[in-house]
């Protein structure tokens, strides 16, 4: 077990999993702000991406947590993978369709 998945397990057996779940979700909404500031410009924009790099990294430990408390490793990157593979196919499938836009376009 590596240090972060040691801290994640002891996080979890000290604050019990209902107090990480409601961390989770408060992080998440601190993220959701962090990037709302963002888009709509409220601020220095520097001080924005410094928040937003911020709640990242708390929302990634939660996520961690999560994973901890959930699944396994193993069934975690299965179903990671699943779904970058499936984006992967949704973009190629996106690239072809503009191209075959774009050609009949320039056959006009
Ligand atoms: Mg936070």
């Amino acid at each position: 077990m590596n240090d972060e998945v040691e801290i994640y397990a002891e996080a979890l057996a000290i604050y019990g999993p209902t107090a990480q779940i409601m961390m989770m979700l408060e992080e998440m909404a601190e993220l959701q702000i962090a990037l709302l500031d963002r888009i709509r410009g409220r601020g220095d924009l520097d001080l924005c991406r410094r928040q937003i790099v911020e709640e990242l990294a708390d929302v990634s430990i939660m996520i961690g947590q999560m994973r901890h408390m959930f699944c396994s490793e193993a069934e975690f990157d299965r179903q990671k993978k699943l779904k970058i593979d499936r984006l992967g196919e949704r973009i190629k499938a996106r690239m072809a369709k503009l191209k075959a836009e774009t050609e009949l376009l320039e056959t006009r």
